[in-house]
């Protein structure tokens, strides 16, 4: 199914295998601790997983975006928090300097992204800047061979853990969204500091940090494109981004039916297992069908960014219904466990927390409607 090559069925078995003996076992002491797994991150780097979009000629495996959609898919089936962290580094931090960056730039900052060695970062909100990111209060300042920045970026996944951070600021307020630039930061820059990883509903063990910017002073040469670039390049990534969130929410949807199919078919009531009764039934089948859209829409998704053909619906569709999949099948989840499914004993409980963020990240479902609907009247009105 799915129209997968003998290549990509191979990679999605090798997948499974190191997420079934190495993630899963682990996932529920990562999420009760709040542990950042750098042993797990460890092994997948060892593996190629870490720098599974960056070309070879930068020490990747060069793969495809379906090759990046199967592995964050099957990452999230064990750990969404795992998916994660991989999905910030590889799409937020990897690509934008992988397909913006010169080449010193690219020579010097994706090997050690690619090798797992460095972990990457996107910088984009702040706390007064969420969907409306054109409206970002950090500055940066030209001065001599070097832009100086100043503010403070909210909720950065790997804030406190990247080496690497891909982070916008305004070089021009008066300009909104034209007058965003782009930058790669070095977490030994003088003046960026992070605040404490934030507590989370769900996704424990990818940490969230606050960062400031206290007159940090990056060099000219570390601007990522050019000046103004930087809102197109930062939306840009979110299309590519979106893939992953679509993958992660695909693989958290799959865990909630694995688990909820296992427990109905076991779980007796009345003298039969639960699974038979028509209204249980009946969730499993719902969950199945919207897995599986949620499915040909992502795997669509990535094919087009393969195809180098425009991303935008694609990849916003394919995110706001697999996100919104991953709410339904952990919510159906927890309530064919019953009072089981409430309690931290099994895994629902942990799927349902953290599938909600995948319907606000990277784009709220409300900003994905947004997207939808004007590309949709575009192709009417004709711009
Ligand atoms: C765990 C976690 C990890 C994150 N990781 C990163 C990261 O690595 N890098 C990064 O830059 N950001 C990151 N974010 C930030 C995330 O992308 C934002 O939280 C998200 O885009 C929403 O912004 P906001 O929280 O400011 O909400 P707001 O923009 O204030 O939205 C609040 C509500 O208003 C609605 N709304 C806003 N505008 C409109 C509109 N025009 N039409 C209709 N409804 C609207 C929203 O849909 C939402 O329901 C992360 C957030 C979390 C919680």
């Amino acid at each position: 199914m799915y129209g997968l090559t003998e290549e990509e069925l191979m990679l999605q078995a090798a997948l499974r295998d190191f997420a079934r003996h190495e993630i899963a076992p682990r996932a529920a002491h990562i999420d009760e601790t709040e542990e950042f797994p750098w042993d797990i991150l460890k092994k997948m780097a060892q593996l190629g997983w870490m720098g599974i979009i960056v070309p070879r000629e930068y020490g990747g495996a060069g793969s495809s975006a379906l090759a990046y959609s199967m592995t964050v898919e099957e990452t999230a089936r064990a750990s969404a928090a795992v998916s994660l962290i991989l999905a910030a580094h590889a799409t937020l931090a990897c690509w934008p300097i992988m397909t913006f960056g010169t080449e010193a730039q690219k020579q010097r900052y994706l090997p050690p992204l690619a090798k797992g060695e460095v972990l990457g970062a996107y910088s984009l909100t702040e706390p007064n800047s969420g969907s409306d990111a054109a409206a970002m209060e950090t500055r940066a300042v030209r001065d001599g061979d070097d832009y100086v920045l100043n503010g403070r970026k909210a909720f950065v996944t790997n804030g406190d853990v990247a080496g690497t951070i891909v982070l916008f600021a305004s070089t021009d307020r008066e300009q909104r969204a034209r007058g965003i630039t782009a930058f790669i930061l070095e977490k030994s820059m003088a003046g960026l500091t992070h605040g404490i990883p934030l507590r989370k509903m769900g996704m424990h063990g990818s940490s969230t940090a606050e960062l400031v910017l206290e007159d940090v002073r990056v060099p000219v040469t570390n601007r990522l494109g050019e000046e103004g670039q930087g809102f197109r390049i930062a939306m840009q990534v979110l299309d590519v981004g979106r893939i992953g969130i679509a993958s992660q929410a695909l693989g958290i949807a799959q865990a909630a039916l694995d688990a909820a199919l296992e427990y109905a078919a076991h779980r007796e009531q009345f003298g039969k297992p639960i699974a038979d009764f028509q209204a249980v039934a009946w969730m499993l089948a719902d969950m199945q069908v919207r897995i599986h859209a949620s499915r040909l829409m992502t795997y669509t998704a990535a094919r087009v960014k393969d195809a180098g053909q425009p991303l935008g619906m694609a990849a916003s569709s394919a995110k706001l219904f697999a996100s919104e999949t991953a709410v339904f099948c952990s919510s159906k989840a927890v309530q064919i466990h019953g009072g089981y499914g409430y309690i931290k004993d099994f895994p629902v409980e942990r799927l349902y927390r953290d599938a909600k963020i995948t319907e606000i990240y990277e784009g709220t479902s409300e900003i994905q409607r947004l997207v939808i609907s004007r590309e949709l009247l575009r192709s009417v009105r004709g711009k």
